[in-house]
């Protein structure tokens, strides 16, 4: 039976779905004006890890992850960039064996939808319009706060915590806003009953978990630092036009940090997953993005974690033996109960990762299964580890080929050095000899 911290409860709760057995997950997605980096992945790891467990515990997943386009000048139009971004962002997502989701529904394909909701909550008088900008009056929402706990009556810590405070039309400042009045020069925006403008930031995750999920669905997820305000807001618009609960479970996922600070685009400390696999600090081999996969699972989703390039390197290790297990001769047959019974508790309650791959180790060096009995348990762990291990024969057999042998490193380095000389001729014999021996 699944636990789950719940965020809104803030307890471990047994999990109970609304249908038998089809499960509805929402996940805010990324942002698709710049690359994705790394901690944005590790919340995305964490809610494909919940959909891999839910799926292995019998149900069927319907997933919604939104694609958030943001208008920015880049002498691009913001579709171009949008674009771009996108389509890495996949390859991403496909490199970390993160299963897609069900829908990936774009938020300006919803500019309906939205308005749509925003009219029922002016109609229902829980929203006010100021020349072009409609806002959401929180005051008339009496459950706001419930998520984050920052309540009407916590007024002086709300204030603080929301982010900006540029709208000086507001009656409250802890009204947000549904719809904004567009400037002259801005790129994207729409015609709507209150002139031409753009949706408030967190209208497009209510107006599309509504329409992919229902009015009230099962879970929930994203990094800590959306439970608010955009979580609290989402529920208080959601619920403020549906009249119903939202989302039933809550689960975020704690930070990524780096020199324990978060990660993040505006402090500029991030990394990529093509970072990883290449433009190492000096020295360094590049790293395969399962790798980082397997690093995210040695702590709790709900930890926060620090990240270093040397731990990256203990996972690629670890993933590397773990493969190097599934090689040895001797067909998978049967399997490790015990492990098996210990493997699915773990991440039964609140996904405890860690545990598991605690499991796992612990698996691998017992004496009391035969080794066709925990490769065949592997395997199947391998389900929700996603490491891709039913193809360990081919990644070890990649990597060898990769190595690449002492004499052409001294040719490649000769090459350089009479570039570097200006001497151009010499330096394309050298080139014919290194292709000439195969590299
Ligand atoms: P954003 O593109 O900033 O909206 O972030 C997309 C998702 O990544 C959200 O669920 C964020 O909460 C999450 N996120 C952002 N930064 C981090 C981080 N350093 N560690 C973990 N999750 C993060
Ligand atoms: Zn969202």
């Amino acid at each position: 039976m699944l636990k789950i911290n719940n965020t809104l409860s803030r307890k471990v709760e047994e999990f109970k779905p609304i249908k038998k057995d089809e499960v509805g997950i929402y996940t805010c997605g990324p942002t698709v004006y710049r690359e994705v980096h790394i901690g944005n992945f590790r919340t995305y790891i964490g809610a494909d890890l919940l959909r891999r467990v839910l799926i292995h515990n019998g149900y069927r997943v319907v997933h919604i992850k939104n694609i958030v386009a943001e208008a920015i000048a880049e002498g691009k139009t913001p579709q171009e960039i949008s674009e771009h971004f996108t389509k890495l962002y996949f390859e991403d997502e496909k490199k970390l064996n993160i299963l897609p989701a069900t829908h990936y529904p774009k938020a300006s394909d919803h500019i309906k939808e939205m308005i749509a909701i925003i009219k029922i909550i002016l109609d229902k008088g829980l929203a006010y319009e100021t020349e072009g900008n409609v806002y959401f009056d929180v005051k008339k929402f009496k459950n706001y706060g419930e998520l984050s706990g920052n309540t009407l009556d916590k007024m002086d810590q709300l204030l603080k915590a929301v982010r900006v405070s540029v709208e000086t039309d507001k009656k409250d400042s802890a009204d947000f806003a549904l719809w904004k009045k567009a400037d002259k020069d801005r790129l994207m925006k729409w015609e709507s009953p209150w002139g031409e403008g753009f949706p408030g930031w967190h209208i497009e995750c209510s107006a599309m978990s509504i329409k992919y999920l229902g009015d009230s669905f099962d879970i929930h997820t994203g990094g800590e630092d959306l439970i608010f305000p955009h979580h609290e807001d989402e529920i208080a618009q959601s619920e403020g036009a549906t009249g119903a609960k939202f989302a039933n479970y809550w689960m975020h996922s704690g930070f990524l940090l780096i020199d324990e600070e978060k990660m993040s685009r505006s402090r500029g400390n991030i990394y990529t997953i093509a970072e990883l696999e290449k433009n190492l600090p000096a020295g360094r081999q590049g790293f395969e993005p399962l790798a980082f996969r397997y690093l995210t699972f040695m702590t709790h989703y709900k930890s926060k974690m620090n990240f270093t390039i040397d731990a990256l390197q203990g996972a690629q290790t670890a993933l590397n033996k773990l493969r190097e297990f599934i090689v040895q001769k001797g067909l998978p047959k049967g399997e490790a109960e015990e492990f098996e019974n210990k493997f699915y508790r773990a991440l039964d309650d609140d996904l405890n990762m860690p545990k598991a791959l605690g499991i796992v180790w612990e698996m691998i060096k017992s004496d009391d299964y035969t080794l066709p009995n925990k490769k065949a348990s592997l395997l199947r762990f391998d389900e929700i580890l996603g490491l891709d291990l039913h193809m360990a024969q081919g990644f070890l057999a990649n990597k060898k080929e990769e190595k690449i042998p002492g004499e052409i490193i001294k040719l490649m380095e000769e090459r350089n050095a009479l570039r570097k000389q200006k001497r151009y001729l010499l330096a394309d014999q050298w080139r014919r000899k290194i292709i000439k021996k195969g590299y």
